[in-house]
């Protein structure tokens, strides 16, 4: 096949990562800047230029988007997607998974369990809607945030107004979620690809930490998932249309929550851990995925 990996960088492990399986496996691959990438409508013949030539001839694209770019490279993936080429995740999956949101309100209700989580849009229900939770500590997040940073930790309803107010005036979209005590310290990462676990870890913060991800101190061993589990991060991803994702959940008294399905999940915390070729999976996929198209 001819793959492109649309990534900011060749020298970011997940790209390298994709960039080698992919080789391995004899395919022709090239590595693209998605916000190097002009884009023509003409006649219903769409196109993508890079450094000025028409990327053609390609059969898929594995897109690693960032999230502070989520919407130009959703542009990118639609109009590869418009010219016919298979892709790991779709413009559309990719801007709902971004939304934190949109996400738990799309898997609650379709009856995959989360933590009770309430969006505050008003400065009135600042003081109100959160109540909805009744013990503390509250968990504040911002909706834009990724690797641990905009999640908070408010221990009395004094501090939880005051995170609230503060996020409120800097115009950011913010939902309130029970705290998950027996987990804290503690969350499991599902690799799904093509509706199969490929690895999983268990990531443990560091002493004092309540957040457990690895780009805050945390860190990882391989974990046996449950067959509960592995159900729930399975149809978690099915879902929310996420072929490659990896999906987050916290293990609570009453079974798996989960908190997030990241849609471009990084391969380097989840390889060095469970020394799974995770890029192998995904390059698998993509082969199955074109002997299926044929
Ligand atoms: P991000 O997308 O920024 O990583 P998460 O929602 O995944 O944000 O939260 C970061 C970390 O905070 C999680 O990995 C977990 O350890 C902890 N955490 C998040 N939500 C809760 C919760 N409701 N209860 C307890 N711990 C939580």
């Amino acid at each position: 096949m001819r793959l492109l990996i649309l990534s900011r960088s060749g020298e970011l492990y997940s790209t390298r990562s994709l960039f080698t399986a992919a080789r391995r496996r004899n395919h022709f691959v090239r590595i693209v800047d998605h916000l190097g990438c002009d884009l023509l409508i003409e006649n219903g013949a769409n196109k993508v230029f890079y450094n000025g030539q028409s990327l053609i001839g390609y059969d898929a694209v594995i897109p690693r988007i960032g999230h502070t770019v989520t919407g130009q490279g959703a542009a990118v993936i639609r109009h590869f997607e418009s010219m016919g080429l298979l892709t790991t995740i779709s413009a559309d999956a990719l801007i709902r998974a971004r939304d934190k949101m949109s996400c738990l309100q799309v898997l609650s209700h379709k009856g995959i369990p989360v933590p009770t989580t309430v969006m505050v849009n008003t400065y009135a229900e600042i003081h109100h809607l959160h109540k909805k939770i009744v013990a503390y500590p509250k968990i504040l997040k911002v909706l834009s945030g990724t690797h641990g940073l905009g999640v908070l930790k408010a221990d009395d309803e004094q501090s939880l107004i005051v995170m609230m107010e503060a996020f409120y005036n800097l115009k950011q979209k913010m939902i309130v979620q029970e705290f998950i005590a027996e987990s804290s310290g503690h969350d499991i990462r599902a690799f799904v690809v093509n509706g199969e676990i490929v690895a999983s870890m268990m990531r443990t913060a560091p002493e004092g930490e309540f957040r457990s991800n690895l780009h805050r101190g945390g860190h990882g061993k391989p974990v046996l998932l449950s067959p509960h589990e592995r159900e729930v991060a399975i149809e978690a991803t099915r879902l929310l249309d996420l072929p490659v994702a990896g999906v987050d959940m916290l293990r609570s008294n009453r079974g798996p929550l989960v908190i997030e399905v990241n849609a471009s999940p990084g391969l380097e915390g989840i390889e060095t851990v469970t020394k799974v070729d995770v890029a192998k999976k995904i390059i698998l996929y993509l082969e199955s995925r074109r002997k299926g198209s044929i």
